[in-house]
C-alpha cells in the first residue's frame, strides 16, 4: 500500500534506522517525531546495553504515541555498488525484523522500503529482496499473519508491484 507508515495501526512498524539508534532523517525521523521521546529513551537503553546495532540486525521498542504497539528498528545496508554483501544484508534486515516480531508473538507488521532512501539501494534491486524474504518467512511457522509494505512514493509502489507479480 501507499501511505505514511507512522499512521499504521499494526502490532509493529519497522524503522529503517541507523546503527546509532538516535533517530535521523527520512522514515526514522518521522517515526521518532510521531512516537515521541519514549521511543528514543528505549533506544538509548538498548544502545547502552548492547552497543551500536550492526546492519542486518534488529531490536524492538514500544510504539510510544504511535498507533503501532511496537517499533522494530533495523539497519539496512548502505549501497556501495553491490559487491559489499548489500543484498544479503538487506534480506537479513527484513528477516531479523520478522524473527523479532515472532519472538514477541506479533501478528501484523508493516515495513517501509528499507535502504532505498538516504542509503541509496536501487529500488529495482531492493523490492524483489523485500518481497521474497517476506514471502519465505510467511511460508514458515510463526505468529506473523500479515506483512504490509507501506510505501511513500510512486516509484516504490511500481517496483514492489512488479516484484509481487514476478513472485
Ligand atoms: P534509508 O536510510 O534506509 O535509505 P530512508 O528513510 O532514507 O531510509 O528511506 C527509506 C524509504 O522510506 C524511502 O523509500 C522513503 O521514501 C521512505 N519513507 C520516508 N518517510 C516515510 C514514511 N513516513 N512512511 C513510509 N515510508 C517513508
Amino acid at each position: 500500500m501507499r501511505g505514511d507508515i507512522t499512521a499504521q495501526d499494526v502490532d509493529a512498524i519497522v524503522n529503517a534506522a541507523n546503527s546509532g539508534l538516535r533517530g535521523g532523517s527520512g522514515v526514522d525521523g518521522a517515526i521518532h517525531k510521531g512516537g515521541g521521546p519514549q521511543i528514543l529513551e528505549e533506544c538509548i537503553v538498548i544502545l547502552n546495553t548492547q552497543g551500536k546495532l550492526p546492519p542486518g540486525q534488529a531490536v524492538i521498542t514500544s510504539g510510544g504515541n504511535l498507533k503501532a504497539r511496537h517499533v522494530i528498528h533495523t539497519v539496512g545496508p548502505i549501497w556501495r555498488g553491490g559487491a559489499s554483501n548489500e543484498e544479503e544484508t538487506l534480506a537479513s534486515a527484513y528477516r531479523e525484523s520478522l524473527n523479532l516480531a515472532n519472538q514477541y508473538d506479533l501478528k501484523t507488521v508493516s515495513f517501509p522500503s528499507i535502504s532505498t532512501g538516504a542509503y541509496g539501494f536501487p529500488l529495482d534491486k531492493a523490492a524483489p529482496i523485500a518481497i521474497k524474504t517476506a514471502a519465505e518467512f510467511l511460508r514458515g511457522e510463526s505468529s506473523v499473519q500479515e506483512i504490509t509494505f507501506c510505501l511513500f512514493g510512486v516509484d516504490a509502489m511500481d517496483e514492489f508491484q512488479k516484484a509481487m507479480d514476478a513472485l
